[in-house]
């Protein structure tokens, strides 16, 4: 028991509590009570044994619990920077030493705004310290200094650190490099943007493949009325050399026996007779030409119009049959069976090149074919125009039905074919709301089903 001084009453000096040589009391003291004060010692020396084994226990379970925290924060790949309300680094973690190349002893107690390396990041990491009382701060990106000297970005979080009684006593700062993220999703930009050129390309390749082969058509076409207004002219041209002759002999005062022999002689007779059918030939040809160019320019106006608009599907598939066999050559018979007034909204133009594309097919799987044919017969079903292209080639091979749509897939041979024509078509009529699909016949042959929603009911 603690014995007190009393100041008022002071107590006479206290025997000592210390018993004599031969472990008899002290002086005055009783023998129970003497007893009392060993057993308490003993108590009391008991409690601090146990209290040591705890300590210890609670030491060895603290020093297990740093080891944790250690490998923790050192197996973490992303950022932790811990500083105090000041702004000065506390703790750091191995993933921030080795972003900034100086070792987590060299960085404790410097300034946190000194690991960036540019003043923007500073001024921000200062307003940070400033704001985390209001708000946390997520996914922001700032510019770490790099072990060798390059701007590291990092994209931080920052979270205020309170004590017990919820002051604020600093900041927690996480956050992942995202250099490498970024150089990934760059490439990824990079090689999407580069596909995309090609993509382009190969749609603009496909396109010269397909005005190729319309311009030799084409050609063709214009050869036959050029050849003969051309034909014609040298023969006027010949005319007009013996009527001048003729012209010339009577103007000169040549009797009439001359005259008669010359008219005779340069076939005058015929020649006038002559002369109006070839004018009209030569009219009939170049009207030709014109209607033909005309037709072309219209043609190629419906190529060029990729602005949304109604139009009518008909009269597209109309010129686009027509130019396509021109071009080809074939003698295939295309019998066309459709709805009057298939207005359709959309490209005119896109939809062109799908037409052309589905009539080349036709004429390509027929071309061996004496009596190649096509049949396109047209249906309006609830709102929608159905088209079905049936021709009588081969059809297609079972095995290449569920591939005739990807791009590339071509069973031409090279220069022929680019596999893109379907493909591309595929693209086309499901931007317009439609669907293209592909079968055989139950009688033989392709057929090719366009179908595509009614601008206004036909
Ligand atoms: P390409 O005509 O350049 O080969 P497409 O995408 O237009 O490319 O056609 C892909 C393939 O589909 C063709 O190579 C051919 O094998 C097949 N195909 C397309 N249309 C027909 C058809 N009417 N009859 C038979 N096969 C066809």
């Amino acid at each position: 028991m603690p014995r007190r001084s009393n100041a008022n009453n002071p107590s006479p000096p206290a025997p000592p509590l210390l018993p004599d040589a031969l472990g008899h009391p002290p002086e005055g003291v009783g023998e129970d009570v003497w007893i009392d004060v060993i057993r308490k010692m003993d108590e009391v020396y008991s409690d601090l044994l146990q209290y040591e084994v705890a300590l210890e226990e609670k030491n060895a379970a603290l020093e297990e619990t740093q080891k944790f925290l250690f490998s923790v924060l050192t197996s973490m790949s992303d950022i932790l920077v811990v500083c105090d309300r000041h702004g000065n680094i506390q703790e750091v973690n191995q993933a921030l030493a080795d972003l900034v190349g100086r070792n987590e002893s060299e960085l404790r107690g410097t300034a946190v705004r000194e690991l960036f390396a540019d003043e923007a990041s500073r001024r921000r990491a200062d307003r940070f310290m400033r704001e985390l009382h209001r708000e946390r701060i997520h996914d922001c990106e700032l510019l770490f200094r790099a072990e060798d000297g390059a701007a590291t970005p990092v994209a931080v979080n920052c979270t205020p650190r309170l004590s017990p009684v919820g002051k604020f006593v600093g900041m927690v700062i996480t956050g992942r490099p995202v250099g490498e993220l970024r150089r990934a999703y760059e490439q990824l930009r990079q090689a999407h943007e580069d596909l995309k050129r090609t993509q382009q390309q190969l749609i603009h390749s496909e396109k010269m493949a397909s005005l190729g082969r319309l311009v030799a058509g084409v050609a063709h076409e214009l050869n036959n009325p050029i050849s003969f207004v051309l034909g014609n002219v040298y023969a006027l041209q010949r005319y007009s050399r013996r009527l001048g002759e003729y012209l010339a002999a009577i103007h000169g005062g040549a009797d009439a026996q001359e005259v008669g022999e010359l008219r005779r002689t340069l076939r005058i007779d015929r020649i006038i007779e002559d002369l109006q059918p070839l004018i009209d030939g030569t009219i009939e040809g170049a009207e030709r030409t014109r209607d033909i160019v005309v037709g072309l320019k219209r043609f190629s106006a419906v190529d060029r119009a990729e602005e949304e608009a109604v139009f009518d599907l008909g009269e597209v598939l109309e010129r686009s049959v027509h130019w396509v066999v021109k071009a080809s050559g074939s003698k295939i018979r295309v019998d066309t069976q459709i709805p009057k007034d298939l207005f359709v909204s959309g490209s005119a133009g896109q939809m062109q090149q799908v037409l052309v594309n589905l009539v080349q097919n036709a004429i390509d799987s027929t071309d061996r074919q004496e009596d190649a044919r096509l049949d396109i017969c047209g249906t309006v079903e609830q709102g929608r125009v159905v088209l079905t292209f049936h021709d009588s080639g081969p059809g297609f091979k079972e095995e290449h039905l569920s591939r005739v749509f990807d791009p590339f897939f071509t069973t031409k041979p090279v220069g022929k074919g680019t596999g893109l024509g379907l493909s591309i078509s595929y693209g086309i009529v499901e931007r317009h709301g439609g669907r293209l699909r592909a079968a055989n016949h139950p009688q033989g042959g392709a057929v090719l089903t366009l179908e595509l929603p009614l601008a206004r009911p036909s």
